[in-house]
């Protein structure tokens, strides 16, 4: 199995689990689980219940799309190009995180300049 296979099959993984993380938190709130009364506004936990789930939802969705985008560059055959450089990201990073679009010095380099 290559390195690309390899990577493609970790991604789909834990795009099941992400979907299936972002449906259960679905199911919870349609099933009424917490509680339905907190979604609303006049309910004194409202506002610290409705933002964690919004949070853990959203950064769900985000990692999902960076699973999306890292699947299409794998079917492209740029899956390994940084974004920022054009070099081969080195496969130690893609192994730690498997969505890197850039090598780690471009990282390196976005990080400083935010
Ligand atoms: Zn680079």
């Amino acid at each position: 199995m290559s390195v690309r296979d390899q990577m493609q099959v970790r991604l789909l993984e834990r795009r099941r689990i992400l979907l299936r993380a972002i449906k259960d938190i679905k199911n919870d709130v349609l099933l009424g689980g917490p509680s339905v009364e907190c979604l609303l506004e006049e309910c004194d936990h409202s506002s610290s219940s409705s933002e964690t789930l919004d949070l853990s939802e959203n950064t769900r969705k985000r990692e999902l799309k960076d699973i999306e985008h890292a699947l299409t560059r794998i079917n492209d055959g740029n899956y390994r190009q940084c974004t920022g450089c054009g070099q081969c990201i080195s496969l130690i990073r893609l192994r730690l995180l498997p969505t890197a679009v850039t090598c780690f010095a471009c990282r390196e380099a976005q990080k400083r300049s935010m």
